[in-house]
């Protein structure tokens, strides 16, 4: 036995740690919490998280917690989530559809006629000031 004592951030409880980081509890409540978010979104697609929430009787955070773990995914669900990288609206993970084009696209080599955020920084202007020296003979 190797787990470590830590306290639940839901109920506050101590428990062992067992790579998840809710008590045996929580994580159970969690589970079932999860199998209605999907059983609802299943029959009621086109529902945003709101709603959802709030016909559930749950936090919309745990929601986009779901969301956000790529673990709900639903394409009749209300975009309620950002792009980490554009803003834009997304159903699920981190990125939008088109970022994470780009974003695979850069990881390989990048396609050329999908370049579409070329940011070419201009190099600072650099003018030294030169003082020229005169030196005047004297005679
Ligand atoms: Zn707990
Ligand atoms: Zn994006």
């Amino acid at each position: 036995m190797n787990a470590s004592l830590r306290n639940c951030p839901e109920c506050g409880r101590v428990f062992g740690y067992m790579g998840r980081n809710l008590c045996p509890d929580c994580l159970d409540k969690e589970e079932k919490i999860f199998q209605l978010v999907r059983k609802y979104v299943r029959d009621h697609p086109g529902d945003d998280i709101y709603e959802v929430a709030e016909a559930i009787g749950v936090e919309e955070e745990k929601i986009l917690q779901f969301l956000r773990d790529g673990r709900l995914q639903s394409r009749g669900f209300q975009a309620s989530l950002e792009c980490e990288r554009c803003g834009g609206r997304i159903n699920s993970g981190r990125y939008c559809q088109s970022c994470r084009e780009i974003l695979d696209n850069s990881l390989r080599r990048v396609a050329p006629e999908r370049r579409t955020t070329a940011e070419a920084k201009p190099a600072p202007a650099n003018k030294k000031r030169v003082h020229k020296m005169h030196i005047m003979d004297s005679e």
